[in-house]
């Protein structure tokens, strides 16, 4: 609808633009990045609480550019959702993960995320069984992490691709718990073989005693329906010892972890071999 103030026009005009040419310049920019390698995974260790040992890694994309500096992947993944070019991107991740996995001295598994838009895609089983043909990664050692978002659609069809997954032999995971609105009812309706939960809840252990009880009836219902449970964002010895008392069977956090790259990951799983 046309402006006749003109001064609306002018206010909002070069705001409008400018958000699009910097829109734009991403678009292109992550284009390129497949092709130059730009893209790197950092792997997070996943601690089996149990043992004390390094139950996987999740492989968490890393966009450096050609100036060294990094782009955070909060930034970047929503633009290549919305132009499809995660499709691509999703499809490297996948395949970069499992070939690094499989050359691990320790079968740990490697969790990979996936868009929304890849778990719509018909293709997705096909890519996933080509990614693990082509590392020659066992299914078992791979673990899909979905968020809400996923879910959202054709309650049949998401059934249809969760169990086609699964039967792959490949772990299904619902990632960020407890954020959405109806975190409780998807548990109910599709099947996982692990939740994670959300940071937020985690943040809050020591100091809310409702964090606390939520934290505690995840752990709980869990447990009851055979799903194992992570706790992510565990950053203080307080929080790890909140978790454990509570039942989570795996932490992952800067306490017990950073992203590291591949070489970095093989040295912590070797050190496990060595006990
Ligand atoms: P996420 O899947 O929830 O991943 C966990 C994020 O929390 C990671 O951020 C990780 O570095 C960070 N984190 C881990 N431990 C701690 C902690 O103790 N404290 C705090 N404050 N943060 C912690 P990152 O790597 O920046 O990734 C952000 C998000 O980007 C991810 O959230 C995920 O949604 C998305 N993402 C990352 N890699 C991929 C990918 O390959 N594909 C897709 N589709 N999304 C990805
Ligand atoms: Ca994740
Ligand atoms: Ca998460
Ligand atoms: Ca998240």
């Amino acid at each position: 609808q046309a402006r006749s103030d003109g001064v609306g026009v002018r206010f909002y005009e070069p705001v409008l633009a400018e958000r699009m040419e910097v829109r734009r310049r991403l678009e292109l920019d992550l284009r390129r990045a497949l092709a130059l390698k730009q893209f790197e995974l950092a792997y997070q260790p996943q601690i089996h609480l149990e043992s004390g040992t390094i139950g996987g890694f999740e492989a968490l994309l890393r966009w450096r550019q050609a100036d060294g500096s990094f782009v955070s992947p909060a930034d970047f993944i929503p633009i290549a959702e919305e132009t499809g070019l995660i499709l691509p991107i999703g499809e490297w991740v996948l395949r970069s993960a499992c070939q690094a996995a499989a050359h691990w001295s320790h079968p740990a598994v490697v969790a990979v995320n996936l868009s929304p838009v890849q778990f719509r895609n018909r293709g997705l089983t096909q890519n996933v069984v080509a990614a693990l043909a082509h590392a020659g990664l066992p299914p078992e050692r791979l673990e899909l992490e979905i968020t809400e978002g996923a879910l959202l659609e054709d309650t049949e069809a998401v059934i249809a691709t969760l169990k086609s997954l699964r039967s792959l032999g490949v772990k299904v995971s619902m990632d960020d718990f407890g954020t959405g609105y109806s975190s409780l009812s998807y548990l109910r309706k599709f099947p996982f073989d692990k939740i994670k939960i959300d940071q937020s809840f985690v943040r809050e252990l020591e100091h809310d005693a409702e964090a606390r009880a939520i934290v505690r009836t995840i752990a709980a219902l869990g447990s009851s329906l055979g799903i194992k449970i992570t706790a992510e964002g565990v950053e203080t010895q307080g929080q790890l010892e909140e978790v454990r008392s509570h039942g989570c069977d795996y932490v992952q956090g800067y306490l017990t972890g950073r992203p590291m790259d591949d070489a970095a990951a093989r040295a912590s799983l070797a050190r496990i071999e060595d006990r």
